[in-house]
């Protein structure tokens, strides 16, 4: 046994030893395509490990830690603190920070959210915004103030129709209308997208890239909306809850293109992103960019470095 191991372990830090040398390279496929590899983080504290993994960007920061470590909601200058720190620790390299998707599995207690039968179908991020927009409000704010400090793009998180997307819109121009009136500076520059991880999301994708700079499709919910699969029941791991279902490849397929055809950025940042099987078919599509965590930044580099999107078979995925 110990044989077994030690082996396996010599073979990790070979590894290891070899994606080395894709640090510092961009992340390209053998034909010339290029993309950004950027890394999903939850804190402040993962930072200085995804710049040491040489991620080109931060793709999806979970907001949700800031409510989830607080006994109460968290204040504007908190959360002002929280992403300027970030921001500036990552430079000019760009932060997707996604907003507040509290509920389902992750509950706060001081929401005071009412029980229910089926939480992920539920009372859940935008849709408690909409109840109670002063939530939303308070965090861009702080986002907007934090803006001057980097380079921040604002995701909304569970998108089902535009009018959800109108109302963030609506928001975002109030935070900016207020913190220009009260002199206080903001980057007028920040993008705000969505993410697609509902399959309405990816069905409406067309009507909704009209609205946002860019679109991240969330393959974790995703997959669970789609297959009708709770992505936390492990009896279903096996057999049902299957990312590589050729209705969720099809409903990528179907996001990546309305995203392109708009003129709009589209990147994933789900666990579906770093899995080699199905990087030759998001490379084929040419979406922008991928965001996994931290380690395997470097191995998506690496995979992606052996691909020749000319040699890609798209419908073969979808069939
Ligand atoms: C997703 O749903 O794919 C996603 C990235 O968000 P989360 O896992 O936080 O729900
Ligand atoms: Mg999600």
């Amino acid at each position: 046994t110990i044989d077994k191991y030690d082996a396996l372990n010599d073979q990790y830090i070979e590894e290891l030893v070899s994606l080395r040398s894709f640090i510092g390279k961009p992340s390209k496929t053998k034909d010339g395509f290029q993309l950004k590899i950027y890394a999903n983080i939850a804190s402040a504290y993962e930072v200085a490990n995804i710049l040491k993994k040489d991620a080109e960007g931060v793709g999806l920061f979970r907001s949700e830690f800031i409510y989830l470590q607080s006994n109460d909601y968290p204040t504007e200058e908190m959360q002002y603190n929280y992403y300027k720190e970030v921001l500036e620790e990552m430079g000019d390299k760009e932060v997707v920070i996604r907003t507040m998707d509290i509920g389902a599995d992750k509950k706060v207690f001081y929401f005071n959210l009412p029980y229910e039968e089926n939480p992920a179908m539920g009372f859940r991020s935008i849709r408690i915004c909409r109840e109670r927009p002063e939530i939303l409000l308070t965090q861009l704010r702080a986002l907007y103030r934090a803006s001057v400090s980097g380079h921040l793009s604002i995701m909304i998180p569970m998108i089902i129709s535009e009018e959800e997307v109108i109302f963030a819109k609506e928001l975002c121009e109030k935070a900016k209308k207020q913190l220009k009136e009260e002199g206080i500076p903001f980057d007028d520059k920040v993008k705000v997208g969505i993410m697609i991880e509902t399959p309405a999301a990816a069905l409406m994708s067309d009507k909704l890239a009209k609205h946002v700079d860019f679109f991240s499709i969330g393959t974790n919910d995703l997959s669970q909306y789609t297959l009708a699969c709770d992505r936390l029941n492990a009896n279903l791991n096996k057999h049902v809850f299957n990312p590589h279902h050729p209705a969720i490849l099809k409903l990528i397929r179907m996001t990546i293109e309305n995203a392109h055809k708009n003129g709009i950025i589209c990147g994933m940042c789900g666990e579906l992103a770093r899995d080699p099987e199905i990087l030759p078919f998001l490379a084929g599509l040419h979406i922008d960019e991928l965001s996994c965590s931290a380690a395997y930044v470097l191995k998506t580099r690496k995979n992606l470095s052996q691909i020749d999107t000319k040699k890609v078979d798209l419908d073969k995925y979808t069939e």
